[in-house]
């Protein structure tokens, strides 16, 4: 069961394109499901609208969920019952960003300040809870390590590179790392396949499901599509501009995403064409890149 998670901050692009592809075809080439996930969880960033306007795109492209598609802003009493589960692997915590940048304890490698642990044992006398974290384990113990199916090998130390994270957000809301490891599991996914911007994460999701005694799925990181001058490529800029019934359109932005995860996808000119196509080139190209790590 494979799934494509996009948030409706802005429309698809060539970038988020590669990733709802790559699901897709690996989904396919299993024979597998494909799911949707609307993760509209971050109330303030989501834009009216662009929910239904990813979907459309989606079908312009092709691309249907074999599943009902969800709303993670629907489905907050399952982040709650999650919360509830943890017991003593969460705690409250009242540090603004201000305190928390000042501790100067250093930067994890998604740019956010390190949080120094100062709630850990309990809220200073006067502060009241802001937002909730999971603790993590100390450091010696706090090595996760797991295969990406595209990147290989990788590890992170919870303890110095990410730090207690936040479960839900001093905004009320619930934190993207809890919502998608609790509907991962609730949906029964069993390979992800997204950016590499969300490699950082992984590790903190697959600390929260061994908290939450629930399957690890396999990941895969494809590369992110970056502009000319290195910058990954905004949800603001270079939406797809769906033309309903423009069958070669929706094909060619298809062969470019194609293009870029190296994908030999012939010449084909139509929707079943290109997928008749692509869904046995994402087999070989995975087959060629673990047969190059056997080989190194
Ligand atoms: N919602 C995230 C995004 O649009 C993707 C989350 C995921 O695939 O785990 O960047």
């Amino acid at each position: 069961m494979g799934r494509f998670a996009p948030s409706p901050t802005g429309a698809l692009h060539a970038g988020s394109l590669v990733a709802a592809l790559a699901s897709y075809l690996d989904a396919r080439a299993h024979g597998g499901q494909w799911l949707v996930r609307i993760e509209d969880i971050d109330e303030g960033r989501s834009v009216a609208g662009v929910d239904a306007e990813i979907l459309a795109q989606l079908a312009w492209l092709g691309m249907h969920s074999d599943r009902e598609v969800v709303w993670q802003s629907r489905r907050k009493h399952l982040y709650q019952a999650a919360y509830d589960s943890l017991a003593g692997h969460a705690y409250g915590c009242g540090c603004n960003r201000r305190e928390i940048a000042d501790s100067r304890l250093g930067f994890a490698p998604d740019g956010a300040a390190l949080y120094p642990g100062t709630c850990r044992h309990g809220l200073a006398p006067g502060r009241s809870a802001r937002s909730l974290r999971l603790r993590v384990p100390d450091p010696g113990r706090d090595v996760i390590t797991f295969e990406d199916r595209f990147a290989g090998t990788v590890s992170q130390k919870l303890a110095s590179e990410s730090g207690d994270f936040v479960l839900k957000r001093a905004d009320g809301y619930w934190a993207y790392q809890l919502a998608v490891v609790v509907d991962d599991a609730a949906q029964g996914v069993t390979d992800v396949v997204r950016g590499a911007d969300l490699l950082d994460s992984t590790p903190r999701q697959i600390y929260l499901q061994r908290v939450l005694g629930v399957p690890q799925p396999r990941y895969l990181h494809v590369p992110v599509v970056r502009n000319a001058l290195g910058e990954k490529l905004s949800k603001q800029t270079g939406a797809l501009a769906v033309r309903p019934g423009d069958e070669g359109g929706a094909v060619a932005a298809l062969r470019a995403a194609a293009g870029f995860l190296g994908l030999e996808v012939g010449a084909a000119d139509s929707l079943a064409g290109f997928y008749a196509a692509a869904v046995p080139a994402w087999s070989r190209l995975l087959e060629a890149r673990a047969g190059a790590d056997r080989n190194t």
